[in-house]
């Protein structure tokens, strides 16, 4: 049997067990695709909160002592039960989020065992420094720092929420998650699949819920050491408010208004191609997509109409489908955000080029919340639309003359996440590499992603880095130990 079809309540997991909220709030979860309410979610309180920094503090002392290896080998073991139910996690993650099932099936879900299996491996790199001069040995410890949250979005639910666990978990730590309460799911389904891996009870908790209940309740509690959220700007803002004062470790993943930087003289078939996707993969709303595209002026014309055509082409449907391109965006809410903001871009002087309203999908579909894939032209870089993240299927174009003030245009907003910059000359790639504002720059690509680099952002899209290194080094303080012999 499908798993899905046999989840009526989404439980929570502390001290090892799946477990009611202890107050019985309860909230319920859409399916995008359709409109239904298919399941509830606990909307957790304080009382879950402390139930679960208890199971968790309960767990560290053992957690925090076993050797890398043995902490790894539940990793693994945990990337093995993934790629086991592959097929239900996946179809998980398309019901709960809206996402085409074949996006699901490539990206979030094999995503998600890669994060355990390259972080379990990482233990082979794990090594400290030491320093000796003359009758004196330093020695650096690398402690892990104790209980720890990682609140995480709803856009690549289960791919995010591994990518902080799995380096917090290897590191020593006990975790309490919270997913977003939108797209709890596959946090659900993983719970099973810690269980069944015999991970110790209390070293990872999930606690769903919203952000005011339950969010709030875990970033304020004293027991909580640091705190790895990927979430809105404003949300990153908010926690920081309560978690600086507390001088708890903090690492912001916020958000993103991406510009793609396109020359003329660069490879236009791929670029055209990626561009497409870049623009509207997981109906726009992956942080990494590219929403302003500035092209140079010579192939202005061209590329406007060969991206608009192939942009109408693109198919908006039951995210089931394998013929479906684009899938439902994640909520009524965000989907009357976004035609919020296609609306406000024609009242700013701006052309919609092609979609710019809901598209209409027939069948179990008719309830459902799609977009369809919008261009827009004609508009400023000051105006709203090309300086707030919209995190939908929309993008805006604009010709520039000259490199200068296409790199001017890159930095023109308040956001640096990351760009992509396509062309053929490899000076000009290194220049304007080096001058854009933004954590990632792509050359001739997009999304192409290495576990060991650093990932973040600059200016409002975050503080702090993931990935390789420096996600080990945010999971623990280090402690230097003098040795006079
Ligand atoms: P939100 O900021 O609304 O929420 C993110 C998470 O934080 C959710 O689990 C949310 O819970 C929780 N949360 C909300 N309020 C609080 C609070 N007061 N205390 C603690 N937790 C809280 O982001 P979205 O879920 O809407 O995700 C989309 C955003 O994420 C976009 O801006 C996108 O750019 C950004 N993002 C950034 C990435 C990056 O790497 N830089 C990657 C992916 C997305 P709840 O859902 O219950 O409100």
């Amino acid at each position: 049997m499908p798993l899905t079809q046999s989840v009526e309540k989404i439980l929570n997991y502390i001290g090892g067990e799946l477990v009611a909220p202890q107050e019985g709030g309860w909230l319920d979860n859409f399916e995008p695709a359709t409109g239904a309410v298919y399941s509830q979610v606990p909307d957790s309180s304080a009382a879950d909160v402390e139930r679960a920094v208890a199971a968790a503090q309960a767990a560290f002392p053992g957690w925090s002592q076993l050797s890398f290896e043995a902490r790894a080998s539940y990793l693994f073991r945990i990337a093995d039960l993934i790629d086991r139910d592959m097929s239900q996690l996946v179809e998980a993650e398309s019901m709960d989020n809206g996402k085409p099932l074949k996006l699901a099936a490539e990206v979030d879900i094999p995503r998600s065992s890669k994060n355990f299996r390259f972080y379990a491996g990482a233990v082979l790199n794990a090594r400290t420094e030491a320093y000796t001069s003359p009758q004196v040995l330093n020695v650096t410890l690398r402690q892990p720092l104790g209980v720890v949250t990682c609140i995480s979005p709803w856009n690549l639910p289960l791919y995010l929420l591994t990518w902080k666990v799995a380096p917090a978990l290897l590191m020593g730590n006990c975790v309490i998650a919270k997913p977003s309460e939108v797209t709890p799911l596959t946090a659900y389904l993983l719970a099973q699949l810690c269980r069944e891996a015999g991970l110790p009870a209390g070293v990872f908790n999930i606690v769903h819920g919203s952000g005011g209940n339950t969010g709030n309740a875990i970033i304020g509690h004293p027991g909580i050491k640091a705190v790895s959220f990927t979430g809105g700007t404003r949300t990153g803002r908010h926690i920081a408010s309560v978690v600086a004062p507390q001088f708890k470790k903090l690492s912001l993943e916020l958000g993103g208004k991406n510009p793609n930087l396109i020359f003329a003289d660069c490879d236009y078939d791929k670029m055209l191609a990626t561009t497409l996707r870049s623009s509207f993969a997981n109906q726009g709303q992956i942080c990494l997509c590219g929403s302003r595209i500035y092209v140079e002026r010579g192939i202005y014309g061209k590329f406007r109409d060969d991206f608009v055509e192939r942009s109408r082409r693109l198919k908006v449907g039951d995210p089931r489908l394998a013929e479906t391109d684009l899938g439902a965006v994640v909520s009524r809410a965000h989907q009357e955000k976004i035609l919020g903001a296609i609306e406000r871009a024609k009242a700013e002087g701006g052309k919609v080029l092609c979609g710019g309203g809901p598209a209409e999908v027939g069948g179990r579909c008719s309830g459902g919340y799609f977009v369809q894939p919008t261009v827009i032209e004609g508009l400023s870089e000051q105006c709203a639309t090309n300086q707030e993240e919209i995190f939908g299927p929309v993008v805006t174009l604009q010709p520039f003359d000259r490199e200068e003030e296409a790199v001017a245009l890159a930095n023109a907003t308040q956001y640096g996440l990351s760009s992509s910059l396509w062309t053929r000359d490899l000076s000009r790639a290194m220049r304007v590499a080096e001058r854009i504002e933004a954590g990632v720059v792509w050359v001739n690509g997009w999304m192409v992603r290495d576990l060991r680099t650093p990932f973040g952002g600059v200016k409002q899209s975050g503080v702090g880095r993931e990935g390789g290194d420096d996600a080990l080094s945010f999971w623990i303080e280090k402690k230097n130990v003098c040795i006079s012999y």
